[in-house]
């Protein structure tokens, strides 16, 4: 549906699923991963490079390897957002170590807000958002419909 304001785009029953965490939190997430296996198995999986890679040994679950997030893997998976290809994401960021890419994972962050794609940062969030009832149903995500605030701003400041 497209108005003035918004686009909206549905995230399917199936979701695309990104999973990232930093090192300091790499047990926590392949542990949360674990305890929702039998939910996560029946979405399309995906995460930054490491991160993919160890929950898939521990837990056997196929998840798709972009880039490690150092690399520009955070990236990748925000321009699958921007593309619509990934409309999930847990990230469990590290709030007590500064990381070398801090400037990919801000834009990620930012990124997923613009696109409004629910976004896990911890264990509690991501505990909150598995049960919610929408795992289970289609949503409606509401994106800005920027092409009218092209024009808007094209009328504002051509009046300048
Ligand atoms: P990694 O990247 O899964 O390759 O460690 C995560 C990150 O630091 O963003």
């Amino acid at each position: 549906m497209i108005t003035d304001e918004y686009i909206s785009f549905t995230i399917a029953k199936q979701k695309h699923i990104a999973l990232i965490a930093h090192d300091g939190k790499k047990r926590e997430i392949i542990e949360w991963v674990d305890e929702n296996k039998e939910i996560l198995r029946n979405h399309f999986l995906s995460g930054t490079g490491t991160t993919a890679r160890l929950i898939t040994e521990k837990t056997d679950l196929p998840v798709k390897a972009y880039n490690s997030g150092p690399l520009g893997g955070d990236q990748q998976i925000g321009s699958r957002i921007v593309e619509g290809n990934i409309d999930f994401v847990v990230f469990f960021w590290d709030p007590l170590e500064s990381q070398p890419h801090d400037p990919d994972v801000k834009a990620l962050l930012r990124i997923a807000a613009v696109y409004d794609i629910p976004i896990a940062y911890n264990r509690a969030s991501a505990d909150f958002l598995i049960n919610s009832k929408f795992m289970n149903e289609e949503y409606e995500r509401k994106v800005i419909n920027y092409n009218r605030t092209i024009s808007t701003r094209l009328e504002e400041l051509s009046k300048k």
